[in-house]
């Protein structure tokens, strides 16, 4: 169940059907100012909304007076275990606080700082992880840990609303995805506040992109979630920004520059996909129009198969066609495809609308696409398998050869 509720966190609303809020962490200690504020600008700029930085020390505190009065994004200040660094955060103006109630020392502490965050108007996120959840809990978590984790973290909000205390966000992290998703779920349909999603440790930028894709995914898909964080063993902290833009696109969630789609190659290839398929994706991230572009490792298929693409390129032997919507644009040798994209999708940029300059050039794409198409009519492609697949599925009941026999036992 989606959030209701909804706090603002340094103006970004989060919760209560506001977008899904991308955040990562800086990888940098918090008081060298220069390397985390270059991390912080270059985050931004891949497109987070809000960024967390570590504050284990007074120093990182100093430093976080200057980070919150320089970053183009929200701060988060991340505090474990000493209440007086959550208290400076706040006073530092740290847009939000993250503390984890079970280890801040108990809950005359967590009082405090909620009072102090409650008189700054900083909103808290309260988070509970599998590692760290509380004594009384431990049994339960060896039965079952999903209904352990939700347990602590329905404690934990019933302890934020006893001391008067609404303005926070909720996470519950894990390093199993499983888990996860079940006491996501779980927690979403127990409380109305916003969630943040996370997977704890989550790995390299392979397999942590992966794991954060299908847990992160699978809630989002369900409408939980209102912020997630990629975490990923990198120092790159864009990278998690890029695999979380990359999750919110795909389900549609929100719209960020272009989508790359790639056919998937086979036997049929006709040229070096892997690089041009590469410097495509490289060359797209200078654009912000969320335009969809296809690379077609060969034209035996025609272009039906991305007809919906605003923009894409099909090649077969020497020659290829830059196409858009459907529709060729240009016949152009191969070695010219993928710069001849880019000065269609430039045009569009400008004009923001595609316009076929050259009737003559569409006209002889039109022409080889069709040859190309008729040469290989008979190829049993994976497009016109799947193609054949979908028509098996849809297959209407009256006009298959079986009609009426399905349920016939004689
Ligand atoms: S047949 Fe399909 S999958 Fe194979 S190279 Fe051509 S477009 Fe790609």
């Amino acid at each position: 169940m989606a959030s209701k509720r909804q706090i603002v966190v340094g103006g970004v609303p989060i919760g209560g059907g506001a977008p899904v809020a991308v955040q990562t962490m800086t990888k940098t200690e918090t008081a060298n100012l220069q390397a985390t504020m270059d991390q912080i600008r270059t985050v931004a700029e891949a497109g987070a909304d809000l960024v967390r930085v570590a504050v284990p020390r007074d120093d990182d505190v100093e430093a976080l007076r200057t980070i919150v009065r320089e970053s183009p994004i929200p701060v988060i200040a991340d505090i474990h275990f000493n209440h007086t660094l959550a208290l400076k955060a706040i006073d530092a103006g740290a847009h939000c606080v993250r503390l984890n109630p079970g280890n801040i020392g108990g809950p005359e502490k967590v009082g405090e700082v909620a009072e102090r965050a409650r008189a700054a108007g900083t909103p808290l996120r309260i988070g509970v992880n599998s590692g760290s959840l509380p004594k009384h809990l431990h049994a339960l978590e060896r039965e079952s840990p999903v209904e352990a984790l939700v347990a602590a973290a329905v404690e934990f909000v019933e302890l934020m609303e006893r001391l008067d205390f609404q303005d926070f966000k909720v996470s519950i992290k894990s390093t199993s995805v499983p888990n996860t998703i079940a006491s996501n779920r779980l927690l979403s349909e127990r409380i109305d506040y916003p969630l943040h999603l996370g997977i704890t440790e989550a790995g390299t930028k392979w397999s942590g992109s992966l794991k954060s894709a299908v847990g992160l995914g699978t809630l989002l898909a369900d409408g939980v979630g209102d912020t997630i964080r990629i975490s990923l063993s990198t120092f790159h902290a864009e990278e998690e920004v890029k695999v979380a833009w990359e999750i919110l696109k795909a389900l549609k969630l929100r719209e960020r520059g272009p989508v790359l789609i790639a056919c998937p190659t086979c036997g049929r290839l006709q040229f070096d996909m892997d690089s041009v398929v590469a410097e495509i994706e490289e060359r797209l991230r200078a654009y912000e129009d969320p335009i969809e572009v296809a690379v077609l490792g060969c034209a035996v298929n025609g272009i039906g198969e991305a007809s919906h693409a605003d923009f894409g390129i099909t090649g077969a032997k020497n020659e290829g066609v830059v196409f858009s919507r459907g529709k060729p644009l240009r016949k152009v040798p191969q070695a010219e495809l993928v710069d001849v994209l880019f000065e269609e999708i430039d045009k569009y940029a400008e004009r923001k609308t595609v316009v076929v300059d050259d009737e003559a050039q569409a006209a002889a794409g039109a022409e080889w696409l069709a040859e190309i198409e008729a040469e290989n009519a008979g190829e049993l492609t994976p497009e016109r398998l799947a193609a054949m697949e979908k028509a098996a599925v849809q297959l209407d009941e009256a006009e298959s050869p079986t009609a009426g026999r399905r349920f016939t036992r004689a």
